[in-house]
């Protein structure tokens, strides 16, 4: 079966909320005015994993002296980076115990960072509020809760199953939904802060030269190297890292049955007149009638921000509601009406919103936008060298959780390269890795994993049959 690529990041795109306070120093931004001729390390994409990737490389004393160029479609971090819930969560069961444990170390990694360089970016600590509106759904979360007491009863300990009605208030869930789990260590923030003051330090430092608006629309390897063609002309190097997630298979079509993209509706909701801040971020699974394989998903802003002191409810989700297709979709210029209609009602149904709701029939939106996902055909991400084209790299396919993964997956992608550089063998390396819990081996790219993943059904068809494929948070 043939299936459709990708197509590279329109130039234009919706107006995502946390974009409405750009980062000025990196707005139209080019290190050099000219694209470099030649690079010894190139990372496609300025999303959360691009940027890791440059910063770990700027890190690390094995890559000192090296030339690092970073290319972006688009502004920096306008990408799904730019467009997300800006939830930080670990999903503590669903995908293994290494797979928990690694994204419990990727949120404390991307916390320590936050307070060590004290960035500006609404990072709020909170417990992550997984909301069950069938008994069916409830009774699998359940039953895999119990499994995982079985075989990781350390981390099972961290999770908590509420059904008694007074305790779902107290987190402000509407008493109609039949219970939730509570997972501590989840953050919410800003991730367009985040991610542009990273970059901005680093190109200040002279460690990173970034090119914007800097498309690349092919990669031709030959002896070794890479050129990577742009508008702006050709730039060759010996190692590239893909970091363009739901855009992949643009310029990688070998992997366009493997890492889909989806489209997602966010919303910047403004909460009813003097209500009180959430304590939690939210799922919601099944909640009226959506389907059970596409969750909705809440966060609150502080009311202390600034400019944009509102305490917008960050809310995304509303797939069953949507008309327009969503599923190998990569054009982020356009907004369901049907989902955004869907978001701007469904608050005051599920959650308890207090301060002025009575009479108020929907949320005032004060923007409303959507975003590229890259789904992975396999539900796990793809962390590796990519076979049969040595020197190129490539971290993406979070299936709309990349928050809690990408920060460490772009450093993954960085040990691996430059260890391999070092003179040990890839296979060393990775194992070593695994072993160390750096990465979970069913991120690896392998010969092995791509096979078995291509029997899998495909990513449309695990989503006609209704199959979850994790999603968002
Ligand atoms: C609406 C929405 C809501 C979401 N909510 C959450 C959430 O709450 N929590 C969570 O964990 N995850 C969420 N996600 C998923 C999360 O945002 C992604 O998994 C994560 O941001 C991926 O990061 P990335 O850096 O790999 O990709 P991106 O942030 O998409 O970055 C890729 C970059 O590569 C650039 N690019 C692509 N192709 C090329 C090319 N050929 N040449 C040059 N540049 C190129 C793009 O322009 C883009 O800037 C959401 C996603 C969406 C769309």
């Amino acid at each position: 079966m043939r299936h459709a690529r990708a197509t590279l990041p329109t130039p234009t795109s919706t107006n995502s909320f946390w974009h409405s306070e750009p980062n000025g120093f990196l707005i139209g931004h080019r290190t050099t005015e000219d694209l470099p001729a030649e690079a010894d390390i190139v990372i496609v994409g300025s999303g959360i994993t691009g940027t890791s990737a440059a910063r770990y490389l700027a890190e690390d004393e094995r890559a000192n002296g090296k030339r690092i160029v970073l290319l972006e479609a688009r502004e920096a971090c306008w990408g799904a980076t730019g467009r997300n819930g800006g939830h930080c969560q670990p999903l503590l069961w669903d995908r293994g115990a290494d797979v928990a444990n690694f994204e419990l170390k990727n949120v404390h990694t991307v916390r320590s960072y936050i307070e060590k360089h004290n960035v500006p970016c609404e990072w709020r600590t909170v417990s992550g509020c997984r909301q069950f509106w069938t008994k069916e759904v409830m009774a699998e979360a359940e039953k895999e809760i119990a499994q995982l007491r079985i075989i990781a009863p350390e981390i099972a300990s961290q999770l908590k199953i509420i059904t008694d009605k007074e305790e779902l208030k107290q987190h402000r869930v509407s008493p109609d939904c039949i219970g939730a789990t509570l997972t501590p260590g989840a953050g919410s923030l800003w991730p367009y802060k985040l991610v542009t003051f990273i970059l901005e330090k680093l190109v200040r430092e002279g460690r990173l030269n970034l090119q914007t608006t800097t498309p690349v629309t092919e990669i031709s390897s030959k002896d070794n190297a890479h050129t990577l063609h742009t508008p702006r002309g050709t730039i060759t190097a010996p190692t590239v890292i893909l970091a363009t997630n739901g855009y992949t298979s643009a310029i990688l079509p070998h992997f366009a049955d493997l890492i889909v993209p989806v489209r997602g509706e966010m919303s910047a909701l403004f909460p009813p007149e003097k209500s009180s801040i959430l304590p939690d971020s939210y799922g919601m699974v099944a909640a009226l009638g959506q389907p059970a394989n596409a969750d909705d998903y809440l966060i609150q802003r502080p009311y202390s921000g600034v400019p944009n002191p509102a305490g917008h409810l960050m809310f995304g989700g509303g797939r069953g509601a949507g008309t327009l297709p969503m599923i190998g979709v990569s054009d982020d210029t356009v907004i369901d009406p049907d989902s955004a209609a869907y978001l701007r009602g469904a608050l005051l149904k599920v959650m308890q919103l207090d301060g002025e709701t009575a009479g108020v029939k929907e949320l005032k939106a004060a923007a409303e936008w959507t975003g590229i996902m890259g789904y992975s055909r396999d539900d796990h991400p793809w962390v590796g060298k990519v076979p049969e084209r040595e020197g190129l790299w490539l971290s993406g396919g979070y299936t709309g959780h990349g928050m809690p993964n990408g920060t460490l997956c772009g450093k993954a992608v960085v040990d691996m390269v430059l260890g391999e550089a070092a003179g040990d063998g890839i296979a060393e390396v990775q194992a070593r890795m695994v072993e160390k819990g750096d990465i979970p081996k069913s991120y690896l790219i392998t010969p092995e994993r791509l096979a078995k993943a291509r029997l899998w059904p495909t990513v449309e068809q695990q989503d006609n049959g209704g199959v979850h494929m994790n999603g968002l948070v």
